[in-house]
């Protein structure tokens, strides 16, 4: 590494330990991450107090269902509230944390919140990354290593190559400028966000390549042959490829094989189990206030129960495991662990 590494190196670890200071006083618990058991998953709706996971065990998609219109979630009074819940008090910021941050044309992102880290620190050796500064959220890269591990158990490749993770707002216009000028407006509108608005803000997501380290050439990543395996399962490590061919006039950008975003489990689970890209599981779990039906989900031997609370009502459990994302829109996520 040179001097001037170092000093770049420095100057981005200084700034890592500003933002983590900055966050450091956020309550919300986010960091919970499934342990995957590698069984089997299944999900029904349930009315909040039924018990959980007594489905028949299915890894298989189910039908494509309709995404539900969203629904105006209804607040509950105090002196309403069932025993067991309270009310948590958040802030507007914290909508902009979580896994389950919206990011698109419509919602953007200040590049300068999340708290990353060097993949090239935290990976194993089970792919590569394209230089030592590539960043991305601690619970983004712990699932990577899982997923690149069973990737090279199942096809003996490890070639498979890091090529972005978080991005400046900085970073993005440059990408962005570069492809308008090197490849026209409609080519960069297609599949560059503008900066601002580029799901690479948040620390959540990867784009991936392929490097032959003989050649020092990079294949692309299409998807195809071998990498069908790591498309196919990316959802077992809360992976989802976040642009799918099919729904680009909802999420606005064109297919992209390559980018994938991390969602955790039982999310990544229910999106390719509903056939939902993000925008459409934004507004079905919309569909599934506090008042109204939960979401029961079984997955990996683990049962959760997920519904939405808007930002001026966000009713959590008064014991128990669960997570809250906020949904960078109008409201939360919760995400209830059951024993
Ligand atoms: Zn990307």
């Amino acid at each position: 590494m040179t001097e001037a590494q170092m000093i770049r190196r420095k100057r981005r670890q200084k700034e890592l330990r500003r933002r983590r200071a900055v966050l450091g006083a956020l309550v919300l618990c986010l960091a919970l991450i499934p342990v995957l058991l590698f069984s089997c998953c299944d999900f029904q709706k349930a009315e909040a107090q039924a018990p959980a996971g007594a489905g028949q065990p299915s890894a298989q998609p189910r039908q494509k269902t309709a995404s539900p219109e969203p629904v105006k979630a209804e607040t509950v009074a105090s002196k309403d509230l069932p025993e067991g819940w309270k009310i948590l008090s958040v802030s507007e910021e914290d909508l902009a944390e979580g896994s389950l941050v919206l990011v698109n044309r419509d919602y953007g992102y200040d590049p300068g919140l999340p708290q990353t880290v060097s993949v090239y620190d935290c990976k194993n050796h089970s792919y590569l990354v394209k230089d030592t500064y590539l960043s991305i959220r601690e619970e983004a890269v712990e699932a990577l290593n899982d997923w690149m591990d069973a990737f090279a158990a199942e096809t003996g490749r490890t070639d498979v190559n890091i090529v972005a993770g978080w991005r400046s707002f900085e970073d993005q216009t440059q990408l962005y400028q570069n492809a308008v000028e090197t490849k026209g407006q409609a080519h960069a509108d297609a599949y560059l966000a503008l900066p601002g608005h580029s799901e690479h803000h948040t620390g959540l997501a990867i784009d991936l390549d392929t490097y032959d380290v003989d050649t020092g050439a990079s294949g692309g990543f299409d998807g195809d042959g071998d990498y069908a395996w790591a498309v196919d399962h990316a959802w077992e490590f809360g992976y989802i490829q976040r642009y799918p061919s099919g729904k680009s006039h909802i999420t606005g950008i064109d297919f992209e094989s390559w980018h994938f975003r991390y969602v955790g489990l039982p999310h990544a689970f229910l999106m390719r189990s509903e056939d939902l890209c993000m925008e459409e599981y934004i507004d079905y779990l919309r569909a599934h206030p506090f008042a109204g039906e939960h979401l029961q989900v079984s997955c990996f031997g683990t049962d959760y129960e997920l519904y939405f609370c808007p930002k001026n009502q966000v009713i959590v459990p008064t014991a128990g495991n669960y997570t809250i994302s906020g949904n960078n829109v109008d409201g939360f996520i919760i995400t209830i662990q059951r024993p």
